[in-house]
């Protein structure tokens, strides 16, 4: 019994010890502080730098030596963008006024009626040059000025000289112009030439003096050739025939020479325009004849 007593007391007194011994156990399993695994130490893959706090904080708690971290360099602080200086108010630009364009100067002055021819076609004058029945006119009686210079053909005359040298080609006939716009300058020294060679005389029948060549007009043509064969010739029989019908005239025809002051020249062609050119060719009479008036020099 004695023995009993014992065990019973023993075991009474080991199951106190057993149990204080479990109240004061604290399980590992539980710390907070459970030294990371070396995966989450592990710098991260990407390599960069920058380890954010929470993760160095983390290291110096679990004793890990932190691995130095580069302080990044502080960004620069930007400057401020200047306050741009407010604009000062733009003047405006004053908007020029338009230019007019200059009226483009007339190709004639106003003309200057000075009477009637005796046919009854007006005469008038602009900027020193004589129009008859709105035709420009040059003969012995009538002169241009120097000055006047059309710059070569007119376009008028060419537009006509073109179309029937056209309608010339067709019926196998070449035209062509040896001479049309002449300038003042080259008309003195033509006609001096003349004279020179022939004398003054002569020279006025077949050339005029300075001023009064229709050449200058540029509304004469000399065409292929300029001597008096050519009247006998294929194209000197189809000018003679057609030319009216593009406005020219056979300015000095044959047997009229005391009335245009110019000998027969069946080459020289003058544009006068249809309105003129197919009266004049119906009529047979020259320009002198049809207006009413002459060609004598002064
Ligand atoms: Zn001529």
């Amino acid at each position: 019994m004695k023995i009993l007593k014992k065990t019973a007391i023993f075991l009474i007194i080991s199951a106190f010890v057993f149990l204080a011994g479990c109240s004061t156990k604290t399980p590992a399993a539980s710390s907070e502080t459970e030294t990371p695994t070396a995966e989450s130490v592990t710098e991260p893959a990407t390599g960069t730098a920058a380890v954010t706090e929470t993760e160095r904080a983390t290291e110096t708690e679990t004793g890990t030596v932190p691995t130095p971290v580069t302080e990044p360099a502080p960004e620069p602080i930007p400057e401020p963008d200047p306050i741009p200086e407010p604009d000062p108010e733009p003047i405006p630009e004053p908007i020029p006024e338009p230019t007019p364009e200059p009226d483009p100067v007339p190709e004639t002055a106003p003309a200057e009626f000075v009477g009637y021819t005796s046919k009854g076609f007006p005469i008038e004058i602009r900027d020193g040059r004589t129009y008859i029945g709105g035709l420009l006119i040059v003969n012995k009686t009538y002169s241009l000025p120097s000055s006047y210079d059309p710059g070569g053909m007119t376009s008028e005359c060419a537009s006509a000289f073109y179309a029937m040298c056209a309608a010339a080609s067709a019926d196998g006939i070449g035209f062509y112009s040896i001479s049309d716009y002449r300038s003042y300058a080259l008309q003195t020294w033509l006609y001096q030439t003349y004279v020179d060679r022939d004398g003054r005389e002569l020279a006025d029948t077949f050339s005029a003096r300075p001023g009064h060549s229709e050449h200058q007009t540029g509304l004469a043509i000399d065409v292929n050739t300029t001597t008096l064969a050519f009247a006998d010739t294929a194209e000197g029989r189809w000018l003679a025939a057609h030319c009216w019908d593009y406005g020219f005239i056979i300015r000095y025809p044959a047997g009229k020479e005391g009335v245009t002051g110019f000998q027969y020249e069946p080459w020289h062609i003058r544009y006068v325009g249809t309105w003129l050119s197919i009266p004049l060719r119906d009529s047979g009479l020259t320009l002198e004849e049809y207006l009413g008036i002459d060609s004598v020099y002064n």
